[in-house]
């Protein structure tokens, strides 16, 4: 009598999403310049180093007075452009011409708009006065010591931006994590090889280093055969142990007349299994493994099945390696056709065209057949989330859907 294997745990997707939260730890991080800071995750917070603006200067062009002057004709005294620094007292009937951004020479002036003012040679007349003071005071936008950027987050041009005027020219940052992946597969070829009947273009490939490559992260890949002797051999280090990687990304071989391989291959490589089988579709035959802090996912094969678990689980890892807290990646969006998922008994993620209405986000469902379907990626920047046994779902329903659009 033979023995057979007990079929793997299938794990739910919020379940999958929270083993990789606690399994990936935070990478540690390192202070990187400016220009390649965008996209990071900043790990420390950040204070006003000083206050912002630091000295009082004008908000306007025109002409600094005294406020308590009430003289409506001024002999012009001196002319500061931005960058200039004069200090000195104005006495009464005493101007300055002063343009936007200059140092202001003395406290207690007002500046009066230029418009409002006829200049003649040495002087100037106030022809009207206005109550606002066209002054940014020293310290208005922020404090010294007070926090502006909070950690963990996302550097984006903004922030960058403002590190740049507070003069944080390296920010500490997530280290990036170290990846690699191997597509395996005994029926895939180069896409700029003509594939022969029974081959087909390996699309993978170029989908991970986009994916990648969008998020700031390089990517050594490898194409190995369908073979535990030679695949193994690709990745183990010189030394015999597992690849010098914090994420190693197998395509293929994970479905089950394979799925041995990708679990064997990883075994051999000291991983330990977490994940054997989600109960999401498409991509089921999804695992995900565990050594030291390393985290290796053996991807289903089928193109499908590779965009909707880079989108939630891949993203999962690399957010809990930049240090993000974990969260729901899905948010409510509506309807704008009918989406028909047959009663399938899974929960499925389905490929839309996700646009910005009034108010709302309209998800155009894409048209897929099978998870070997790629006709739907051309248009797809979001994945509808459809619960199990749900059959016909009417325009107009509310769904949870997840951005595939890189997190800015
Ligand atoms: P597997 O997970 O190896 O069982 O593959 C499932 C399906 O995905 C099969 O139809 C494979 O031919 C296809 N597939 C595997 N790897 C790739 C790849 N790199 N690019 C495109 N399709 C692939
Ligand atoms: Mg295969």
């Amino acid at each position: 009598m033979t023995t057979s294997t007990p079929a793997p745990h299938a794990t739910t997707l919020d379940e999958v999403l929270a083993i990789i939260h606690g399994a990936g730890g935070p990478l540690a991080a390192a202070p990187v310049p400016l220009a390649q800071a965008l996209g990071r995750v900043l790990r420390e917070a950040v204070v006003a180093p000083e206050d912002q603006p630091p000295f009082a200067r004008s908000g306007v062009d025109g002409f600094a007075v005294r406020v308590d002057d009430t003289a409506t004709e001024f002999q012009i005294v001196d002319f500061l452009r931005a960058g200039d620094w004069r200090p000195r007292p104005l006495a009464p009937g005493e101007a300055v011409r002063i343009g936007t951004g200059a140092a202001l020479p003395a406290d207690g002036l007002q500046v009066v708009m230029i418009e409002d003012t006829a200049m003649d040679g040495e002087r100037v007349r106030v022809l009207q006065r206005d109550t606002v003071r066209h002054v940014r005071e020293r310290g208005e936008d922020a404090r010294r010591g007070q926090p502006l950027l909070a950690a963990p987050c996302r550097l984006s041009a903004g922030a960058l931006g403002l590190l740049a005027s507070l003069g944080v020219v390296a920010p500490s940052v997530a280290r990036l994590p170290r990846v690699v992946h191997v597509a395996t597969g005994n029926e895939i070829v180069p896409p700029e090889q003509t594939p022969a009947h029974g081959q087909i273009r390996d699309s993978n490939s170029t989908l991970i280093r986009a994916f990648l490559a969008a998020r700031g992260v390089p990517v050594a890949q490898h194409r190995a055969p369908e073979e535990f002797a030679a695949a193994a051999a690709l990745l183990r280090d010189p030394a015999g142990g597992a690849p010098a990687a914090d994420l190693l990304l197998l395509s293929g071989g994970a479905s089950v007349g394979e799925h041995d391989f990708t679990r064997r291959l990883l075994a051999d490589l000291g991983f330990e299994i977490l994940v054997s089988k989600a109960a999401s579709r498409p991509g089921k035959p999804l695992i995900v493994a565990r050594r030291g802090a390393a985290l290796a996912f053996g991807l289903p094969g089928n193109p499908l099945a590779h965009y909707v678990c880079l989108h939630l689980f891949v993203q999962a890892a690399l957010d809990a390696f930049a240090g993000l807290p974990a969260k729901s990646p899905f948010h409510p969006g509506v309807l704008a056709a009918e989406l028909d998922n047959e009663g399938a008994a899974r929960e499925t993620l389905w490929p839309a065209h996700a646009a910005a209405t009034d108010g709302t986000v309209a998800l155009e469902p894409l048209r897929w057949i099978s998870s070997g379907d790629l006709s739907s990626l051309g248009r797809a920047n979001a994945l509808i989330r459809v619960p199990g046994g749900a059959g016909r779902l009417a325009r107009g329903t509310t769904v949870p859907f997840v951005s595939t659009v890189p997190p800015a």
